[in-house]
């Protein structure tokens, strides 16, 4: 049984599968992650966990783990009173700093290390980066405490800048990151907020493959039409070019019609900008065309 429906519960599901074990995943949301996946997203995920021949158990937490006789986990009992055999218990449900052995230090604490754009603790030469450090202020729509790996890589690349004389703040730039939820890949290019978190002026379109798990969600603003970002399910996109597109502030219509620059799907691999694109100037009542590749924008952006 896996208990908490987020990156780390589904890459343990997908291990245990792997190996024929029955999995049963209790995940506390209607759906699941959707608390940073647009609803599209979710279901499809839903679906796909489905498939997989997991025991998706949406809308469920864990009450009590119970042992046998020698302490060992042989079932969980969830809040809604079932009582499920099990050999194993994952708990996934979150990550925090494991910061106790700081607590007498002097140096501020909130839930991880307190640090400023510098990296540095109110104490003097005490540092902290990775997944332990807290930005006393969050920078732009991040999180305090960023636990992933890039951020942790480009926070040691800042750090080692500042210890050899040259202080420059920590700028993580735009956000990204990517995962693999079972067999689709997933990328996600600047702010794509989930339907609970979305903000007022965030614009979503939504485009889903009529069979295949592949889809779509890119967000933008409903007044200027900006490019906010944009979630890929099973297709590739280019990194730097996303990250240009946020830089440059374009907006949507540029994005849709430039949309075969960013593919970075291997060779015979279906393209489906087209079809993407249709389904965005029916949905918006737009007559945009789509530009044909250029490998001159993609790599000088001209
Ligand atoms: C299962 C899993 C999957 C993940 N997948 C992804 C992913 O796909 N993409 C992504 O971006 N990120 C992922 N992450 C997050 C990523 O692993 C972390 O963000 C990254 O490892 C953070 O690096 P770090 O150096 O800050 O901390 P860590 O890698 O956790 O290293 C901290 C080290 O400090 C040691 N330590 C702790 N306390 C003490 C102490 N008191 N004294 C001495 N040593 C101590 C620990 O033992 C450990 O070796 C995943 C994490 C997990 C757990």
């Amino acid at each position: 049984v896996i208990v908490g429906g987020g990156l780390i519960g589904i890459e343990l599901a997908e291990m245990l599968r792997s190996r024929n074990i029955p999995v049963t995943f209790l995940v506390r949301e209607s759906s699941f992650w959707n608390g940073v996946l647009p609803e599209g997203e979710s279901q499809m995920i839903n679906e796909h966990i489905l498939e997989h021949h997991i025991d998706l158990r949406l809308e469920t937490n864990l009450a009590e783990i119970q042992s046998d006789v020698h302490g060992r986990a042989k079932a969980v009992v969830t809040d809604k009173g079932e009582t499920i055999p099990c050999d194993l218990v994952g708990l996934t449900a979150g990550v925090s700093p494991n910061i106790d052995f700081l607590g007498d230090s002097g140096i501020v604490l909130g839930r991880g290390v307190k640090v400023n754009r510098y990296l540095e603790t109110n104490i003097d030469d005490v540092y902290a980066i990775g997944d332990c450090a807290e930005q006393h202020e969050a920078i732009g729509n991040r999180r305090p405490i960023e636990a992933v790996w890039y951020t942790g890589r480009m926070m040691g690349e800042t750090l080692a800048q500042i210890l050899c004389g040259n202080k420059i703040p920590y700028n993580p730039g735009h956000w990204f990151n990517s995962a693999k939820f079972l067999d689709i890949e997933y990328q996600t290019y600047g702010w794509v907020f989930s339907d609970l978190t979305k903000k007022e002026n965030e614009m979503h379109f939504h485009w889903r493959h009529p069979k295949e798990k592949i889809c779509i969600t890119v967000a933008f603003d409903k007044e200027s039409r900006k490019f906010l970002g944009i979630n890929t399910f099973g297709i590739r996109m280019r990194h730097d070019i996303f990250d240009r597109w946020l830089s440059e502030a374009r907006d949507i219509d540029h994005v849709m019609e430039h949309l075969k620059d960013a593919n970075f799907d291997p060779e015979f691999y279906d393209p489906y900008e087209s079809d993407i694109l249709t389904a965005f100037n029916w949905q918006f009542d737009t007559q945009l065309r789509m530009k044909k590749k250029s490998w001159q924008r993609i790599f000088n952006g001209t």
